[in-house]
């Protein structure tokens, strides 16, 4: 069960928000009171509730808003409780001192916004000895294994536990807190109103992660990356999942460049059925894989790994994606060519994605020039691949068949920028934009302007999320759903990149 948290100062919002809730589908929520502001009115907003509540009066020490006296706050969840609340938050130091009375539940709770406890065992053990119905344990994850281990103590609890680890390290303890034995997993009203690190919005949870349907038979995937927060990965292939019936969850996985190895070793804990993998990880993942695909040994670097019996596998989905948009774009734009039709190609960008794309189109005869403003990185690249590497003044000293954008100028916040002046495109050229958001970048709109064929990164990234699908789930993947999915999702405001 899904609990959303409300925070408003107002009574009247409160309400509002809790009457939403109740006709949406949610069954319980949780009253922030210490948000209130003025005198908070406990049996205006109990009565004749829409739906269960939870009564929390959260103190600024556990991460609340109570700036009044600690007798004034005990005597809010005595209120709470004598006037019927279906549970009543009491953390772990203050339970003895608030009675049980009635029918109300009490959540014996604790919370940590430095660390996960190293022994969260003996930690369960002592709030479950305070007269709790439900314990719940809130820590911050510094560490994947943190959430491993909170997962662990909600499945081998005796009573009804709730067990998160906040932060973005932990987030995924949120969404697998169900199929760990969790009686319910807390959510916010809005996605940008947080209330605890790490937290997300109910629709979400519900919709996106679909909360309500993960057992312990649905198999876990994701993306690793730091940081993860901005992908938009989970929404496509999330999307792509619940189109085909899948019981399979797609997570975002945040974990620091020092943990990937942690990480990869420790899959089976969760256990993981397959991961993309983006920056900072595409090369750190490779000595923990046993299998790697041509394109990996080729390009040194995977943005796919399967996790199977005999081991973990990589692949590169980027290079072939990157080369079908570019092949799907000249077919679909009636271009007379042999082959790609392209002759010469300037990449911008010395990074993985431009990598992946010099490498692909070297095999496809393309004569490739690296610009990059570390110009090292290029030369590396052209020595791998065999191409031509110039530093970024030079980008615009020749014409080119073909510009392909593999830095990340004008992505969102930037969208005023351009890697590459208007003045220096010519009609003749196909513009290639690896950035996804915007899909309109400055760069996508000049060119469109000047007569230029057009690749988006909207086109290559579905391409290449698609080419996972198929890698993963062996079956054809739902393009017109992830297309449709990362549209959405690039076109609300709210979502940063
Ligand atoms: P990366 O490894 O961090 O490489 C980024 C490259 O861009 C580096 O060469 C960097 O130069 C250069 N760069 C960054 N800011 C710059 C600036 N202001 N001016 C000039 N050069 C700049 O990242 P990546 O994995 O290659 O990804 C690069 C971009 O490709 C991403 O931002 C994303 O938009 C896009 N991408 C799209 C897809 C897709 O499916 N559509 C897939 C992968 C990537 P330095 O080395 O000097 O820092």
């Amino acid at each position: 069960m899904i609990c959303v948290s409300i925070g408003r100062g107002r009574h009247r919002h409160v309400i509002a928000e809790h009457r939403h809730l109740a006709e949406n589908g949610i069954r319980l929520v949780e009253l922030r009171l210490d948000y209130i502001q003025g005198k908070v009115q406990v049996k205006r907003l109990l009565q004749d509730r829409p739906c269960p509540v939870v009564a929390t009066c959260r103190r600024a020490a556990d991460g609340g808003r109570w700036e009044g006296s600690e007798e004034e706050r005990l005597l809010i969840l005595r209120t709470a409780i004598v006037e019927g609340a279906d549970y009543v938050d009491l953390e772990d130091d203050v339970a003895a001192r608030v009675p049980r009375y009635g029918a109300t539940k009490r959540i014996v709770s604790h919370h940590d916004f430095e660390k996960t406890p190293a022994n969260l065992s003996s930690l369960h053990k002592r709030l479950a000895g305070l007269d709790a119905d439900v314990v719940k344990i809130a820590a911050m994850a510094n560490h994947p294994t943190d959430s491993l281990r909170m997962l662990d103590m909600v499945r081998t609890s005796g009573i009804p536990t709730v067990g998160v680890c906040m932060g973005d390290i932990g987030m995924p303890t949120r969404i697998l807190a169900g199929a760990a034995g969790s009686p319910f997993t807390f959510a916010t009203f809005h996605d940008d109103r947080v209330l605890a690190p790490g937290q997300i919005g109910w629709r979400q949870m519900r919709d996106v992660y679909r909360y309500e349907s993960i057992t312990p038979r649905t198999r876990v995937y994701g993306v690793v990356a730091d940081p993860v927060a901005h992908s938009l990965s989970p929404v496509v292939h999330n999307a792509a999942l619940a189109a085909e019936g899948i019981d399979a969850v797609y997570l975002p996985f945040r974990v620091p460049a020092e943990q990937i190895g942690d990480f990869i070793t420790e899959s089976d804990r969760w256990p993981l059925a397959g991961l993309s993998v983006t920056i900072p990880h595409k090369e750190a993942v490779l000595p923990f894989a046993t299998e790697q695909d041509e394109l990996v040994k080729a390009i040194g670097a995977a943005n796919t790994l399967a996790f199977g019996p005999a081991g973990v596998s990589a692949f590169n989905t980027d290079a072939a994606a990157a080369v079908d948009s570019l092949a799907a774009a000249i077919v679909e734009q009636d271009v007379e060519a042999e082959g790609l039709g392209l002759k010469t190609t300037l990449v911008l960008g010395a990074g993985g994605a431009a990598r992946a794309v010099a490498f692909a189109l070297r095999r496809r005869g393309v004569d490739v020039t690296v610009a990059a403003r570390t110009l090292d990185r290029a030369k590396k690249i052209a020595a791998d691949v065999g191409c031509k590497a110039v530093d970024w003044a030079a980008r615009y000293r020749l014409p080119y068949d073909c510009l392909v954008n593999a830095t990340p100028v004008g992505m969102h916040p930037h969208v005023d920028e351009t890697p590459f002046d208007k003045e220096h495109l010519r009609p003749y050229m196909v513009v290639f934009d690896t950035v996804y958001n915007p899909e309109n970048t400055l760069l996508v709109k000049e060119a469109r302007t000047i007569g230029c064929r057009i690749v988006t990164g909207v086109d290559m990234f579905v391409r290449q999320a698609a080419i996972q699908f198929r890698l993963w789930h062996d079956r054809e993947p739902p393009h017109g759903v992830m297309r449709e999915a990362l549209k959405r999702a690039t076109a609300s405001a709210k979502v940063p990149g």
